[in-house]
């Protein structure tokens, strides 16, 4: 890592600053929007007590909930943003540069970068080839952070501002204070269309007290035209940004995908064991080979494999994307679901990580879609994966078992 440049020192400045101006505008807002027009201007002036009642409403449901969904982001951003564990050695360096003086920090920033750990026994890498799909390498390992020490897992990207890999990371957010990621993103997308909501309340209450001032010809009331050019230019940038929150939502994306919009993927999909490499596709075996001369768990050229070697032999077919296709598309309603939740309460109010954040499943970090099957098609592999796996642990289970006779 390096010392914060210009633009991360403004960055910085800008993810504190910008909260502040929000609260600002949101307090001119209540009093502008529910003091001064609903409360003086309709309800008292010009006894249009039904109508100004019913803006007060919305205006103080939408404030609500966009205000839930707002602190919900902060909070998440600030205490969980997704970020992928660095590797023991890696803390270890952290710990040690933060222990010395200032100055001699920087002797050690030279020493923060590292080339892939080739160990067969890296740490983390067994949390790759226990999944049935990871995306790899052209040469079938993980995806490594030079910068973190460690493997990264399906969809996370280093973030330069947090000097840290960050799980489906989005963007960094100055209207929320953090990092946008799988974390926060639903809550994030809820903040916009809540806020677009509110917006569009402040909108309508300005644009149609204007409309009673022009048509009675009372002085311009400055109030109204602030309310109306800020509710305007926030409302529109608002409802832009939960229009492409929902895109993002509905086609399995994130900012940093767009950017790469047309980069290939490889992964690794397991196949049984011991599958060799065709003209279509390369396969790697984990537990990777040992020291160099030998061959990979034979005992016949002196490699012993450890017990982690005799329980997990896994082999996978590598295989490759064409430019643009998202393996993690899922069709519009369940990309939805992976990110937005289950059930309505979900989809509206902050109450639940998004279901993509659980990544226990043993087939995957994050549910490929069906361009898995394509490749496989593509490239000759064995089709459904998952009924000859378990026919072929069967027989691996049976290979493995001591014998008593
Ligand atoms: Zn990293």
């Amino acid at each position: 890592m390096t010392q914060p440049g210009p633009s991360r020192v403004a960055t910085r400045w800008a993810v504190r600053i910008i909260p502040c101006f929000i609260v600002a505008a949101f307090a001119f807002a209540k009093y502008a929007v529910i003091a001064h027009l609903c409360v003086d201007y309709l309800y008292r002036q010009h006894h249009e007590r039904g109508l100004a009642v019913a803006l007060i409403v919305l205006y103080f449901v939408f404030f609500l909930l966009a205000l839930a969904a707002y602190v919900r982001t902060v909070y998440t951003t600030q205490t969980n943003p997704g970020l992928v564990p660095w590797s023991e050695r890696r803390q270890r360096v952290h710990n040690e540069r933060k222990a010395l003086p200032h100055k001699e920090r920087e002797d050690l920033e030279s020493q923060s970068w590292s080339t892939p750990d080739l160990s067969p026994d890296s740490p983390g890498l067994e949390s790759f080839y226990t999944k049935t799909m990871f995306i790899c390498e052209p040469d079938g390992r993980p995806r490594w952070c030079s910068l973190c020490w460690s493997w990264k897992p399906d969809r996370s990207h280093h973030s330069s501002e947090l000097g840290r890999c960050v799980r489906k990371m989005d963007h960094l957010c100055p209207w929320v204070g953090g990092m946008v990621s799988e974390t926060s993103f639903n809550f994030f997308a809820q903040f916009t269309y809540w806020v677009s909501m509110y917006l569009a309340v402040c909108v309508a209450t300005a644009g149609y007290c204007l409309h009673k001032q022009i048509q009675a010809s009372d002085p311009l009331d400055w109030r109204v035209v602030v309310i109306l050019a800020l509710s305007g230019l926030f409302g529109l940038f608002a409802f832009g940004m939960s229009m492409t929150s929902t895109r993002y939502i509905v086609e399995n994306i994130t900012n940093i995908d767009v950017f790469k919009r047309r980069a290939v993927h490889y992964i690794a999909i397991r196949v049984p064991r011991g599958t060799p490499s065709t003209a279509s596709y390369q396969t790697v075996t984990f537990p990777l080979p040992g020291p160099p001369g030998t061959e990979p768990h034979s005992p016949a050229n002196g490699f012993t494999p450890s017990s982690r070697d005799r329980q997990a032999v896994r082999t996978f077919a590598i295989v490759k994307t064409e430019p643009g296709e998202n393996p993690f598309d899922l069709g519009y309603w369940r990309n939805f679901k992976a990110v937005m939740g289950n059930n309505i309460f979900e989809w509206l109010l902050p109450i639940e990580h998004s279901p993509c954040c659980n990544h226990d499943s043993p087939e995957s970090f994050y549910e490929f879609g069906s361009l898995i099957e394509e490749l496989k098609e593509r490239h000759g592999l064995p089709q459904g994966h998952r009924r000859r796996h378990s026919r072929a642990d069967e027989v691996e289970m049976v290979e493995r078992r001591p014998s008593r006779d």
